[in-house]
């Protein structure tokens, strides 16, 4: 048999000797009634009493013993012995839990801080208080956006999409570049992930001011040269063995001054950050003028079309954004024979405005696609070289739309054709609507 049960048939056989003694005993001197009344009374004090006793331990049992009444009371001790006993156990465990988790994030090489809702700080680790400068007496509790004021966070903040953390640069307590990622956890928390990136930011700036410098300098000297190849390939002369080479090196000249073109103007578009505003660009005018220059290659697809199915205006800087259209175009161009056929497209829906250039070329290969923007990335080196490519063209056109909020969709198809689809903003549009035009070669 149980204890418990054991002890209830305990209490329940005392209850029953309690009453037949005083049952009993009231017999002997007249009346029973009272007697029975008189036990009860007696066992009701005494169960008041093992309440009293049971209620008193209960209350300071972190350190009494507790009684040893036996039987019921006995076993409901020994109950809440047990469940005191886990819980102590499960609070140990806890303590020991938080205690590895404090030590693990402040050993943490990045910063963490735990926002709020309302990007209030909850709590943050010590890198995040020594990267951000923040005290655990004032900052607690402040909202995020008040403590870094840089312009940069607070777009970040605004996006939509928080994958992609954003870099500041922070003049206290140190000069140093900041990388801060936002990412969404819970009911509506956030956490503020933190590393300094300073030293990649000096690597970069270091690669960049190089690339920059190299090609400045390589400038001139190639300037020159090409200046005099040109004076050579005009002159009557040149002996005819020497025309041909002559006419290569002019064209590998071209080349050279074309890459570092293309460079230079990488080198610019990765100094400065996102184009702010800009002007309303006439779109409609700027692809006829795409269009005119295509016709004037002396090589280019047979049919080209230009669609404007919107005379929505897009704000941005304009020769940034004509040189990207332009090398999309160029692209177009380059890689469609000449029985074939390109179209420029521009059109604003909900989403934005969106510029497409669509052409029926060689098309690239499905494994290619994601690295098309990488500077010097070539599908085919030899027919890129023999085409007058750098490999810059798609990079440039990425810092531009990157400068402008705006991405690049490729769509391609090996042997039938490609689509270079640049998507902006609505905030980048000031729209009205027209009738769709279009005009052909
Ligand atoms: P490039 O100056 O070599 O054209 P880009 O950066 O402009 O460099 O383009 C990268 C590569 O992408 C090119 O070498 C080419 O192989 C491929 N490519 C770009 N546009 C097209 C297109 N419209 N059709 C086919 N291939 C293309």
């Amino acid at each position: 048999m149980q204890p418990a049960t054991q002890a209830w048939g305990f209490a329940a056989v005392r209850l029953l000797g309690t009453v037949v003694i005083g049952c009993g005993v009231g017999w002997l001197f007249g009346n029973p009634w009272v007697g029975l009344a008189g036990a009860l009374a007696l066992h009701l004090v005494w169960v008041l009493m093992y309440l009293f006793r049971l209620e008193w331990w209960l209350r300071h049992r972190s350190y009494a013993d507790p009684p040893d009444p036996g039987g019921v009371g006995g076993e409901i001790i020994a109950q809440v012995v047990r469940l005191h006993r886990r819980k102590r156990f499960h609070k140990q465990r806890f303590v020991q839990l938080m205690r590895q988790l404090q030590r693990s994030t402040a050993a943490l090489p990045n910063g963490v801080v735990i926002l709020n809702a309302q990007r209030e700080i909850v709590w943050f680790n010590r890198m995040a208080a020594r990267l951000l400068n923040l005290r655990r007496t004032g900052d607690l509790g402040m909202r995020i956006e008040n403590l870094l004021r840089e312009p940069e966070f607070a777009r970040y903040l605004a996006r939509k999409d928080l994958s992609n953390p954003v870099v500041i640069r922070q003049t206290t307590p140190a000069d140093s570049y900041l990388s801060l990622q936002v990412v969404p956890y819970g009911d509506g928390q956030l956490l503020l992930l933190v590393s300094d990136v300073s030293r990649q930011m000096r690597l970069e700036a270091v690669r960049r001011d190089f690339v920059a410098n190299a090609s400045h300098e390589l400038r001139s000297p190639l300037t020159v040269i090409s200046g005099y190849l040109e004076t050579l390939s005009h002159d009557p002369a040149l002996d005819s063995d020497l025309q041909g080479p002559v006419a290569e090196m002019r064209r590998q000249a071209e080349r050279m001054t074309g890459i570092i073109r293309d460079l230079l103007e990488l080198s610019r578009l990765e100094e400065t950050g996102e184009a702010l505003g800009g002007e309303p660009i006439d779109v409609a005018a700027l692809l006829a003028l795409l269009r005119k220059d295509t016709v004037a290659r002396p090589v280019h697809p047979r049919d080209i079309r230009v669609r404007v199915e919107s005379d929505a205006q897009l704000i941005g800087d304009e020769p940034e954004i004509h040189s990207a259209f332009s090398n999309l175009v160029d692209n177009a161009a380059k890689y469609t024979p000449a029985e074939g056929s390109l179209e420029m497209r521009w059109w604003v829906d909900d989403d934005g405005g969106h510029f497409a250039v669509s052409d029926t070329g060689m098309g690239i290969p499905a494994e290619h696609i994601p690295r098309l923007t990488e500077r010097f990335y070539r599908v085919d080196a030899g027919r890129s070289r023999s085409t007058g490519g750098s490999g810059l063209g798609l990079a440039i056109v990425r810092h531009v739309l990157q400068r402008h909020g705006a991405t690049l969709e490729v769509q391609s198809t090996l042997g039938s054709g490609s689509t270079f689809t640049c998507h902006f903003p609505p905030g980048r549009i000031r729209a009205f609507r027209r009738p769709v035009t279009t005009v052909s070669a």
